[in-house]
C-alpha cells in the first residue's frame, strides 16, 4: 500500500509527462520523477541507514522537492514527519525529539536556524543544491532498487503534529490505509482529476495542501509550486490561466484574498477549475461573494488531522446551486459525510443528539488516525469507542447536513449560556464596515466570561462600535453581542491561514 507505488505506476504509464514544475517552467517529468525517488530511498538506506518504519522529518517551505523527498522516504519504506515551516525552531527541534526522526530534510535558511537547536543524532540535509543532497538523489540504484519498498496497510506514512494550542503537540499517526481511504473519497467525494490538470500548492505542503498531491500522482497530473513558495493572491491568478485547469486547496481566509483581488482586477480567476477550501470556518458572506465573484470553482471539505481532509464534503453543486430552496442553508454547512466515514452528534448526556441539536462531533471510518505517537492516554481519550472525538460542536441536519458551530474550546460560556463566536462572527460579517472578524470571550466577574470581538475594518472604513451595536441586535439575540470591540489591521493567523484566538487572548489579557 505505499504511495510511491502509485508513483512508479504513473511513471510507467506517463514517463513523458511533466511532474513537478516551478511556477511554469517544467523541473521533471514522471520518468524522472520515479527516478528521483527511488536514488532518495536508495541513498537514505546506503547513505544514512534509514530502515524502513523508522521517521524523516520534511522542514521548508514549499518546493518541488518537497515531493521529491517525500516520495524518497516512502519508496524507502520510511515515513514523513511534515514540520510547519514557520514554527520556531525550538518547537521543531522539539518534533524531531519526539518523533525520534534521525534526519531532517531541510531548506537552507531553515536548517541554518535550527542547527544550534538540533538534537543530539540528528543529521540534516540541507535543500536543494547541497552536496549531501546532490548525493543523496544522484545515488545509484541497486538491483530491484525502483521497487518501492512494501508498507503495511497499518504501516506509519505521515507523522502530522498538531497545532497545539493547548499543550504540546500531538503526533498524529497516519497509515497507509488512512492515505487510500482519504483519496478514495476525494474521488468519490470531492472532484475528479484528470491527467491535464495541475495542482497548485499555494498553502503548506506540510499540511493538507501536501496530502492532496496523491490523487494528482495518480492520475500523472502536474504539480506546480508558485515561485513565492506560499500563498500570494496575485501569482495565483497570473499562474492560473498560464498552467489552465488549476486544482488548488486553500483555508477560507485565503480565499477570501483571492476573491478580493480578482475583483479587484476585474477577474473571475480563469484557469482555476476547483477551489477545495476548509481548514477553518469559512463565513457564508465570503462563499456566496466568492460563487459570485468566481463562480461554480469551490468544494468544502471539513477534515482535521486526526482524519485528514476526509470527514465531510459540500460539492460544488451544493455551493453553487441558488436555485435549491436550501441553498443558504447548506452553504451555512460543511456537507455531508464522506463515503467511507461515519458521524455522530453527541449532547451534554452522551446520547445521540436529535437533529438540530448541537453536540460533539464523532467520526468513524478508514481515514481515522491510528492514534497520537507514544502517547496512549491521549490516543485512549481521542479514539474511545471506536469513534474519534473531534473537538468540534457541530449539528446534523434531518438530510445529513453537518453545520460547525465551533472548537469546543471556544465556546463562550457567558451567565451560564452557550455562545458560539462563530454565530456572532457571521453577523459582524454582514456588516459593509467590516473585512474581518474574531470572537471571544473575557473574563467577566459576574458573568464568567463576556463576548469580545476583534474587527479588521473593510477598506475605508473605520470600527464604529455603535453601528455594529445596532447591527448584531438586529440579527442575533442580546446577550451574544459583543460588549467590546477592538480595531486590528490583521488577525494573527497561523501558516495555515488559521486565525488564532490564542494570540487574540494573549491580547486581551494585555488590555486593561
Ligand atoms: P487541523 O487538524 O489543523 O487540520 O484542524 C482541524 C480543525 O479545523 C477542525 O477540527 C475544525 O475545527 C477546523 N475545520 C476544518 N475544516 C473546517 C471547515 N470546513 N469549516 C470549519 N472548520 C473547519
Amino acid at each position: 500500500m505505499n504511495p510511491a507505488e502509485w508513483l512508479r505506476r504513473s511513471a510507467r504509464r506517463w514517463p513523458d509527462a511533466p511532474a513537478l514544475l516551478a511556477g511554469t517552467e517544467t523541473r521533471a517529468l514522471y520518468a524522472g520523477f520515479a527516478a528521483t525517488a527511488a536514488a532518495i530511498a536508495a541513498g537514505l538506506r546506503a547513505r544514512h541507514r534509514i530502515a524502513p518504519g523508522e521517521r524523516v522529518a520534511l522542514l521548508m517551505p514549499n518546493a518541488t522537492t518537497y515531493l521529491e523527498a517525500l516520495y524518497g522516504i516512502w519508496h524507502a519504506g520510511a515515513a514523513a514527519v511534515p514540520i510547519n515551516a514557520k514554527l520556531h525552531p525550538r518547537e521543531a527541534a522539539w518534533i524531531l525529539e519526539d518523533s525520534e526522526a534521525r534526519l531532517v530534510i531541510a531548506s537552507e535558511g531553515l536548517a541554518a536556524e535550527l542547527t544550534p537547536h538540533l538534537p543530539a543524532g540528528v543529521e540534516a540535509v540541507i535543500v536543494p543544491g547541497s552536496d549531501a543532497w546532490e548525493r543523496l538523489t544522484a545515488t545509484p540504484t541497486p538491483p530491484g532498487g525502483d521497487v518501492p519498498c512494501t508498507i503495511a496497510a497499518d504501516g506509519l506514512v505521515w507523522l502530522f503534529y498538531t497545532s497545539g494550542t493547548t499543550g504540546r503537540p500531538k503526533g498524529v499517526m497516519i497509515t497507509a490505509a488512512n492515505i487510500a481511504a482519504m483519496t478514495a473519497c476525494y474521488f468519490m467525494d470531492v472532484d475528479t482529476v484528470r491527467h491535464e490538470d495541475t495542482a497548485l500548492y499555494a498553502a503548506p505542503m506540510s499540511h493538507g495542501a501536501g496530502l492532496y498531491n496523491f490523487m494528482h500522482v495518480i492520475r500523472g497530473a502536474r504539480h506546480a509550486v508558485p515561485p513565492s513558495g506560499g500563498f500570494d493572491a496575485a501569482e495565483i491568478l497570473d499562474l492560473a490561466p498560464r498552467l489552465g485547469s488549476v486544482h488548488m486547496f486553500a483555508a477560507p481566509t485565503m480565499v477570501r484574498r483571492l476573491v478580493d483581488s480578482a475583483r479587484a482586477a476585474g477577474g473571475t480567476g480563469e484557469g482555476i477549475r476547483t477551489i477545495v477550501y476548509g481548514g477553518g470556518p469559512m463565513y457564508r458572506a465570503d462563499i456566496e461573494e466568492a460563487v459570485a465573484v468566481m463562480g461554480p470553482r469551490f468544494v468544502q471539505i471539513y477534515g482535521q488531522g486526526e482524519s485528514p481532509m476526509t470527514i465531510t464534503a459540500l460539492a460544488r453543486d451544493l455551493v453553487a446551486d441558488r436555485a435549491h430552496p436550501d441553498w443558504r442553508e447548506r452553504l451555512a454547512s460543511v456537507g455531508t459525510a464522506q463515503s467511507l466515514m461515519r458521524l455522530r452528534i453527541l449532547d451534554e448526556s452522551g446520547q445521540d443528539a436529535a437533529p438540530g441539536t448541537p453536540g460533539e462531533i464523532l467520526v468513524a471510518g478508514p481515514a481515522v488516525m491510528a492514534g497520537y505517537w507514544r502517547n496512549p492516554v491521549a490516543t485512549d481519550e481521542a479514539l474511545a469507542g471506536g469513534w474519534l472525538r473531534t473537538g468540534d460542536t457541530g449539528h446534523l441536519d434531518a438530510d445529513g447536513f453537518l453545520t460547525l458551530v465551533d472548537r469546543s474550546k471556544d465556546v463562550i460560556i457567558s451567565g451560564g449560556t452557550n455562545i458560539y463566536p462563530r454565530e456572532v462572527e457571521e453577523a459582524l460579517l454582514e456588516h459593509e464596515s467590516v473585512s474581518e472578524a474574531a470572537v471571544l470571550g473575557r473574563r467577566h466577574a459576574d458573568w464568567g466570561e463576556e463576548v469580545v470581538a476583534f474587527v479588521v475594518p473593510a477598506a475605508g472604513a473605520a470600527l464604529d462600535p455603535i453601528a455594529l451595536d445596532a447591527h448584531c441586535c438586529a440579527r442575533i439575540a442580546r446577550f451574544k453581542r459583543p460588549r467590546a470591540y477592538f480595531a486590528c489591521e490583521t488577525l494573527p493567523k497561523n501558516n495555515y491561514g488559521k486565525i488564532l484566538k490564542t494570540a487574540l487572548r494573549d491580547r486581551l489579557a494585555d488590555t486593561p
